[in-house]
């Protein structure tokens, strides 16, 4: 009875973003549609030049790397193995909060923002997942973080297929936040319902 609930209650659950996502009304955004499809373009170029060398560190990495600092104090009091990962989960964490609250404010083109940004987190994941066998990265927190939750799951040889497909996410999520940011941009303000 309770899957049966569950699953009824599940099309409304799936479609209500699903359609959230598809209707090109904007309710809050002051930017004009120009200016949204300029720092859309703005983005698709950063997003290019980030993920041809996404090892060079950046200013966005210093702000990534202040969310991955807060993570690890926020999750550090759930056990070893959360306060570790706690860093990286904060990083994607913090950006997809931003865009639910914005996809929820029906401002479709600041969601595309953020989604671009949990992009631009994926690749600074890759980079530090794939290091956590060589550990040639200069680091603010001590150990490792990859290197023990890689050593903990038995996945430590793992680190270049996994920080790879992270990498390859990154870039998909990229494509569809520039996609998305352009599509978005040509949204009118909409007419306020009574
Ligand atoms: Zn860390």
């Amino acid at each position: 009875m309770f899957w049966e609930d569950k699953i009824a209650v599940m099309p409304r659950w799936f479609l209500g973003p699903a359609l959230l996502l598809l209707r090109p009304v904007n309710v809050t955004n002051p930017l004009s549609p120009g200016a949204k499809v300029g720092l859309t373009v703005l983005l698709a170029v950063y997003g290019f030049i980030i993920l041809g060398s996404p090892d060079s560190f950046r200013i966005i990495d210093n702000v990534d790397l202040a969310i991955h600092e807060t993570g690890h104090l926020i999750f550090g009091p759930f056990g070893e193995f959360l306060g570790f990962l706690g860093g990286t989960l904060f990083q994607v964490i913090v950006p997809l909060t931003f865009f639910g609250y914005f996809l929820r404010q029906g401002d479709r083109h600041a969601a595309s923002v953020l989604l671009w940004w949990v992009a631009q987190n994926c690749w600074n994941i890759s980079v530090y997942v794939k290091d956590a066998r060589s550990q040639e990265l200069p680091l603010v927190d001590g150990e490792h973080d990859w290197t023990y939750l890689l050593y903990e799951l038995d996945l430590l040889e793992h680190d270049q297929a996994i920080g790879q497909a992270i990498y390859v996410i990154g870039i998909t999520l990229f494509a569809a936040s520039i996609g998305w940011g352009l599509w978005s941009a040509r949204a009118k303000p909409a007419v306020k319902e009574k």
